[in-house]
C-alpha cells in the first residue's frame, strides 16, 4: 500500500464532466489499495476571470483582498470532487489549506510554506478516506490567521510540499499535455515527451517560461527527494518523471525557507577572452562561436552585453590551457566579422565613441558561483553576493545569473577571500565546480539509447527549450566600475521587491570625466519594469551612473540540457540557428546547463522554433492539447 498526492490542474477540473472523470480516477487509485491526498486547482480559467474581476475594480488592489478573492476557486473545485467521490461511493473530504494547517509566511500573493501539519490529514486518511485539500493556498503562521496563497501556479508546489511532509511514496501531477515534453506543444505542435528529465534540468526550464511545472515544486521535490511525475488526465500513459539526486537530511519546519544557497563554487582554471565593438547584427555570435567549436574549444560563459550604437561586446571564458587558440581565433576573425555592412568607417561616421573592433584577453582570473533553487524569487541574493564581494574591497569583472546560480568573474587574487567571504555570509562549504553527478549520466545514456533525429552528439546535449515573454530589459548605462556598484543597485531593486535574472555587466569601458564606467543590464518581470526604472532613476545622482532604460519588447528564449557542459558547439548551434532566420541577439548569458538569448519579442515564438528545430528536438506526432 502506498501513500500517493496526486494533483489536477485547472483544465483537468475544468467541467463537470472533467471532474467525474478524475474522480474516477481518484477512485481506481484507491480502491488498488493506496492512500490517496489530492490537490486541486481552480476549474479552468477561473482564477483569471478573478483577476479581471479585480482589475475592473482597482488598477493596484490590495495584496490581502487578492488572496481572499483568488482562494475561493479552489474551494469551488475541492467541494465538487468531493461530492463526484460520494456519489462513486467513495469516502471523501474537502479541506482548504487552513483546514489542513498549510502554514505559511505572510507573504500576501507569494507566500512561502513554512510547515504542514499532518495530524488532521493522518485521522481521515486512517479512516480510508480521499483527502481533497485545495491548492495554491494556506494559513499565515501570525496570529490574525490570514488566507494566503502561493503564487500563480502554486498548487504544484502544494502538492510537492504535501508529499514531503506526509512522506508520501510519489506525487502526481495531473495536466493537459502527457508529460514535460522539449518545449510547449501550444507553441511547437511536434514537441516530443521525455520519459525523465533531472530535476536541475527541469528547475532551470520551469524558471525559464515552461510553466508545466511550477519551478519551487520542483526545488522541494529536489530537496526532499520526491519521486515526481507529470502525466495526462486524459489517458494511462506514463508521463515524464523527475529525476532527483539522493536528498540531504532536511527538517520539515522552514520547508520552503531552506538557505537560499547551497554551495559556493569556484574555477580558477579559467581566462577570459572579450570582443569589444564587434558589428550589432545577426549572425556574429553564430560566426564567432562556430570558430571556437571548430577549434573544438570548450567555453564556459558567454556574455554579450547590451549594445551601444551599432556595436556589441562579446565576453567568453575558456579553460587557460586553451587562451592562445581562443585568442587566435577571435583576432583571426574579427576583420570577417566587421565586413562587409559592419563598423566600416562610414558607419563610424567620425563618432569618437565608436573605435575599431578589438580582442582583449585576460589569463588570471577566477570564477565564484553560488547556487541554489532557494534563490528563486528572493531578490536579495544577488545583491548579498555582490556585497559581500564589495565589502571585501573585491571588483567584479564580469556577471552572469540564472535564475539558480550568479556566476562572477574577479581577479584570481581575489578567489581565496571572495570563497571566504561568501562562505560565510551564506553559511555553506566551497567546493571546486560541480561535477557531473551519476543520476545525469542515467538519463544522458537513457536518452541516447533512443536516439537523436541527427544521431550527432550535442543534440542529446540539449534536452528542452523555453520562451519566456513576460521579461523586460533593464539597462543601466555606465556605471562607475569600483567595488560596490553591482551591490547597491541590486539592493536598491531587491528592496523593492523586484526579482533579477540574467544579470550582465559589460566588458567595455568608457571613461566619464575621468571615471572608468561600465554597462549593467538584466532582466525583470514586465509588470515590474517601469517600477525599476523609476526606482534607479531616484538613485542615479548619489550612485552617479548614467541613463536607465526599460524595453518590455523582449522574449528570452533559452535552452537547457546537464549533458552540454564539456560539449563545444551547442552554443554556436543555437546563435547560427537564429542567424539563420535573421533574428538579432540583443543578449546572451550562460550557466553550465543553459544558455539565453534576449530577442525582440515579435521575433520569440519563431526563434523559438526554430531553435527547437536546430536541435533535432522534434517528434513524428503533433501533441494534442485540449482545448
Ligand atoms: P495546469 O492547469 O494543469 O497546472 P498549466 O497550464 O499550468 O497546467 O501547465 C501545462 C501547460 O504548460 C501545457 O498546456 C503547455 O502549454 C505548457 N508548457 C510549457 N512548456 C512545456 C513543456 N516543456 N512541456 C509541457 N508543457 C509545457
Ligand atoms: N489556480 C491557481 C492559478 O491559476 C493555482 C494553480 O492553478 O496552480 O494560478
Ligand atoms: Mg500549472
Amino acid at each position: 500500500m502506498s501513500l500517493i498526492v496526486q494533483k489536477y490542474g485547472g483544465t483537468s477540473v475544468g467541467s463537470v464532466e472533467r471532474i467525474q472523470a478524475v474522480a474516477q480516477r481518484v477512485c481506481r487509485t484507491a480502491q488498488a489499495g493506496n492512500r490517496v491526498v489530492v490537490v486541486v486547482s481552480a476549474m479552468g480559467k477561473t482564477t483569471d476571470g478573478l483577476v479581471k474581476l479585480a482589475n475592473e475594480i482597482s488598477a493596484n488592489p490590495s495584496r490581502r483582498e487578492m488572496d481572499m478573492l483568488l482562494s475561493t476557486g479552489e474551494q469551488i473545485s475541492i467541494a465538487l470532487l468531493s461530492m463526484a467521490l460520494h456519489e462513486l461511493g467513495h469516502p471523501a473530504v474537502s479541506l482548504t489549506g487552513a483546514q489542513v494547517g498549510i502554514v505559511t509566511e505572510a507573504e500576501h500573493t507569494r507566500a512561502r510554506i513554512l510547515r504542514i501539519e499532518t495530524d488532521r490529514l493522518n485521522r481521515h486518511l486512517q479512516k480510508g478516506e480521499v483527502v481533497v485539500v485545495a491548492g495554491f493556498q494556506g494559513i499565515s503562521s501570525t496570529d490574525d490567521l490570514e488566507i494566503t496563497t502561493l503564487g500563480r501556479g502554486g498548487s504544484d508546489t502544494s502538492a510537492v510540499a504535501l508529499a514531503a511532509a506526509l512522506k508520501a511514496d510519489f506525487c502526481e501531477i495531473y495536466t493537459d499535455v502527457p508529460g514535460i515534453l522539449t518545449t510547449d506543444p501550444r507553441l511547437v505542435p511536434d514537441a516530443q515527451l521525455m520519459a525523465e528529465i533531472t530535476s536541475d534540468e527541469m528547475l532551470e526550464l520551469a524558471s525559464l517560461g515552461a510553466k508545466v511545472l511550477h519551478p519551487r515544486a520542483v526545488e522541494i521535490a529536489r530537496n526532499y527527494g520526491i519521486p515526481l511525475v507529470v502525466r495526462s488526465s486524459w489517458s494511462d500513459d506514463p508521463g515524464t518523471w523527475v529525476i532527483s539526486p539522493p536528498p540531504k537530511q532536511r527538517p520539515l519546519e522552514g520547508l520552503e525557507l531552506v538557505r537560499p544557497v547551497d554551495a559556493v563554487e569556484f574555477d580558477t582554471d579559467q581566462a577570459k577572452v572579450s570582443l569589444l565593438r564587434v558589428p550589432d547584427r545577426p549572425g556574429v555570435a553564430a560566426r564567432l562561436f562556430g570558430e571556437i567549436a571548430l577549434q573544438d574549444l570548450d567555453v564556459d560563459l558567454i556574455i554579450q552585453s547590451i549594445h551601444e550604437g551599432n556595436s556589441n561586446d562579446i565576453a567568453f571564458t575558456v579553460v587557460k590551457n586553451s587562451l592562445n587558440r581562443a585568442e587566435a581565433v577571435a583576432s583571426a576573425i574579427i576583420p570577417a566579422l566587421c565586413q562587409p555592412d559592419g563598423l566600416d568607417s562610414e558607419n563610424r561616421g567620425g563618432d569618437p565613441r565608436l573605435q575599431a573592433a578589438e580582442v582583449m584577453v585576460e589569463k588570471q582570473i577566477a570564477k565564484v558561483t553560488i547556487s541554489g533553487a532557494g534563490m528563486i524569487g528572493r531578490p536579495g541574493v544577488a545583491a548579498q553576493m555582490f556585497s559581500t564581494l564589495a565589502d571585501a574591497g573585491i571588483n567584479i569583472q564580469m556577471i552572469s545569473t540564472s535564475e539558480v546560480k550568479v556566476s562572477c568573474v574577479i581577479a584570481q587574487e581575489d578567489c581565496d577571500q571572495a570563497i571566504a567571504a561568501l562562505c560565510e555570509a551564506f553559511e555553506v562549504n566551497s567546493s571546486p565546480v560541480s561535477e557531473g553527478t551519476e543520476y545525469r549520466a542515467h538519463i544522458a545514456g537513457e536518452h541516447s539509447s533512443s536516439g537523436s533525429a541527427d544521431g550527432s552528439p550535442d543534440s542529446v546535449a540539449v534536452r528542452g527549450v523555453a520562451l519566456d515573454l513576460k521579461q523586460a530589459r533593464l539597462a543601466i548605462r555606465h556605471v562607475p566600475d569600483r567595488p560596490g556598484m553591482a551591490a547597491r543597485i541590486f539592493k536598491i531593486l531587491a528592496d523593492q521587491a523586484i526579482s533579477v535574472d540574467m544579470i550582465i555587466q559589460s566588458q567595455r569601458c568608457r571613461v566619464i570625466n575621468g571615471i572608468t564606467t561600465r554597462d549593467i543590464a538584466c532582466t525583470v518581470a514586465q509588470m515590474d519594469g517601469e517600477l525599476a526604472r523609476l526606482t534607479l532613476e531616484k538613485a542615479a545622482p548619489e550612485l552617479g551612473y548614467g541613463e536607465v532604460l526599460v524595453d518590455p519588447a523582449i522574449a528570452k528564449v533559452s535552452i537547457v540540457g546537464s549533458g552540454m557542459v564539456g560539449q563545444p558547439g551547442v552554443a554556436a548551434r543555437m546563435f547560427a540557428a537564429l542567424a539563420e532566420q535573421q533574428i538579432n541577439i540583443q543578449m546572451i548569458a550562460t550557466s553550465e546547463i543553459k544558455i539565453s538569448c534576449l530577442v525582440a519579442e515579435e521575433d520569440g515564438v519563431r526563434a523559438l522554433q526554430t531553435i527547437h528545430a536546430a536541435f533535432g528536438l522534434a517528434g513524428s506526432q503533433s501533441i494534442q492539447v485540449p482545448a
